[in-house]
């Protein structure tokens, strides 16, 4: 019984961790979240999940679209095609 304890918050940790990668959060972000989760899951998972839902989705299906429109910069709001680490216009890492 004293393994469930343990396995239970590594299971969400696990979770949270891909979760946040999926949700475009940085690695280290995204382990901060799972030792979070880890050590004081009723504490940080429902943050996490309020954390989670303000950040604007990156497009979780891009190939949904039949032609992909561009991004538009979360800085600046131009549009910039593709993916690219830092914004073609303003150059702010566009990389969390
Ligand atoms: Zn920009």
């Amino acid at each position: 019984m004293k393994l469930l304890l343990f396995f239970v918050p590594m299971v969400a940790a696990l979770w949270v961790f891909f979760d946040s990668q999926k949700h475009g959060y940085s690695i280290g972000k995204g382990l901060l979240w799972a030792i979070g989760v880890f050590f004081a899951m009723i504490v940080f998972l429902p943050l996490y999940l309020v954390a989670r839902r303000r950040k604007p989705q990156t497009s979780p299906f891009p190939s949904s679209r039949q032609d992909s429109p561009p991004t538009a910069c979360f800085y600046c709001g131009r549009p910039y095609e593709g993916s690219p680490k830092l914004c073609p216009h303003c150059g702010q890492n566009l990389k969390f």
